[in-house]
């Protein structure tokens, strides 16, 4: 009783502690946060951090000084204006790192969205007729060019591109796919999933580890319109496995009037070998093989912005174009400008403008001599690592990168340093070897690697 009568007589005189919203509102440190975030946004973020001061005097939690009190609303403030996308220094040696946006664009590619985003422009205005024009007509010769496909469209996405081929080409019909390949990719895409969802059914065959060509013959039936190929991405089968070739799983498909269509995930439109990675077919090589339908992301292997492409005989794009879907899941401008200034890179064969494929083609001696100039520079050492392509392409073969490695004195010393990595305004993000920070370099882009020294220095004083 006499507690909480205590209790009762002090909040008061500490409620009064609490400045108010005015006063707050017109003191000096203040003013930058005005500027920034706008004064709606401080007034409503006091308003919560405030109410949660009364709080914690009501319930007789410790008092906080004047100057706590400020520090607490400065950081309720920084959480504010930190949400929302920030650039990150990434350091993981993860190229395609979904997490952190995929692929940068080009130069070139940021550039033209620039001025696609600022000007009007022919996006769908034919200027030779005066007529209306296809947003798809200024990528579609590049793209054919680039796959040596009939006929391509862009969507929104590679999800995007094989739900209109599937809603578009098999709605109520069966679709056979190999027990291996009903593969979930990151962000939620399920192969089961999204076919059920365009109104086609799914007829799973073979096993997990192996599938025949005789499986995929046994499954057709009259109601059948399409046999599916899908790229296991982040996800590989080792060991007793089998799948049928390509050309095979084509020429069967064509035998009985059906289309062969192939979701290639990542896209690549060169050699794999180009890149240092064996055993990935590209999409001319999917072509080649038979396949009616390929369709690929823009923003892994392919460098470029999120975009689904769609290639394959024109007699089937032609039937996707006019669907509601089409429609529904269109490209933007700015992501078409992206797209065909990437495009444009890859016909004039200057692959190293785009930043994904410098990241995988860089030589080891320039990674290692980045390595030891960041390591010098920082009191590390530098080492080979195992960096990754990344966006669910090529999980089981790490490729042989570079790094600089800062041992941080044993005891969680690298989770801490990571963290404060992490918590600064320009997020650096890098990877750990038992308890050392690991700066994989691959990724580093211009100016990166002043940053993130001066970050070192400042944090890791010798
Ligand atoms: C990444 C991927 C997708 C999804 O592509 P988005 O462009 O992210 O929509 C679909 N299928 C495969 C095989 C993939 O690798």
């Amino acid at each position: 009783m006499l507690d909480s009568a205590k209790q009762n007589r002090k909040a008061p005189s500490q409620m009064r502690s609490i400045p108010a919203m005015d006063a707050l509102l017109s003191e000096e440190w203040t003013e930058p946060w005005l500027k920034q975030l706008g004064r709606g946004t401080v007034k409503r973020v006091f308003d919560a951090a405030l109410a949660e001061l009364r709080r914690r005097i009501a319930a007789d939690e410790a008092p906080l000084a004047p100057d706590a009190i400020r520090s607490a609303l400065a950081d309720a403030l920084a959480r504010r204006a930190g949400r929302g996308l920030r650039r990150i220094i990434n350091a993981t040696g993860v190229v395609i790192h979904t997490n952190l946006g995929r692929s940068c664009l080009a130069d070139e590619a940021v550039e033209a969205v620039r001025m696609t985003a600022s000007r009007y422009g022919n996006l769908e205005y034919d200027v030779e007729e005066g007529t209306r024009g296809s947003r798809n007509s200024h990528v579609e010769d590049d793209v054919r060019e680039l796959t040596g496909a009939e006929a391509a469209l862009v969507v929104n996405n590679n999800a995007g591109a094989v739900l209109l081929c599937l809603s578009a080409l098999a709605h109520s019909t069966e679709v056979v796919v190999s027990r291996g390949e009903l593969v979930e990719i990151g962000g939620a895409f399920r192969v089961p999933d999204i076919m059920a969802f365009s109104g086609a059914l799914l007829v799973e065959v073979g096993t997990t580890n192996r599938t025949h060509l005789s499986d995929y013959e046994a499954a057709i039936t009259d109601r059948t319109s399409m046999l599916l190929k899908v790229h296991p991405s982040n996800f590989r089968i080792i060991g007793f496995t089998s799948a049928p070739k390509r050309e095979d799983m084509a020429a069967l498909a064509h035998s009985r009037g059906l289309v062969m269509m192939e979701d290639a995930g990542s896209g690549l439109l060169v050699d794999g070998a180009d890149l240092g990675l064996s055993g990935e077919a590209s999409v001319g090589a999917c072509i080649a093989s038979g396949c009616d339908l390929v369709t690929f992301s823009g923003d892994k292997m392919l460098g470029g912005p999120q975009i689904g492409v769609i290639v394959g005989k024109k007699c089937l794009v032609d039937q996707l174009r006019n669907h509601p879907a089409a429609r529904a899941l269109r490209v933007d401008k700015m992501t078409l400008a992206a797209f065909a200034a990437t495009a444009r890179l890859y016909r004039l064969g200057e692959l190293d403008r785009v930043p994904t494929l410098a990241m995988l083609r860089r030589s080891g001696e320039s990674m290692e001599e980045q390595a030891r100039r960041i390591a010098s520079a920082i009191g590390g050492v530098a080492v080979q690592v195992e960096d990754a392509v990344g966006g669910g392409s090529h999980p089981e073969h790490p490729i042989p990168g570079w790094g600089a490695v800062l041992p941080c004195g044993g005891a969680g010393g690298a989770g801490r340093l990571l963290a404060a990595l992490r918590s600064r305004s320009t997020p650096i993000l890098c990877g750990a070897r038992g308890d050392a920070a690991v700066i994989h370099v691959r990724t580093l882009l211009p100016g990166d690697e002043e940053e993130v020294i001066a970050a070192f220095q400042r944090l890791v004083p010798n």
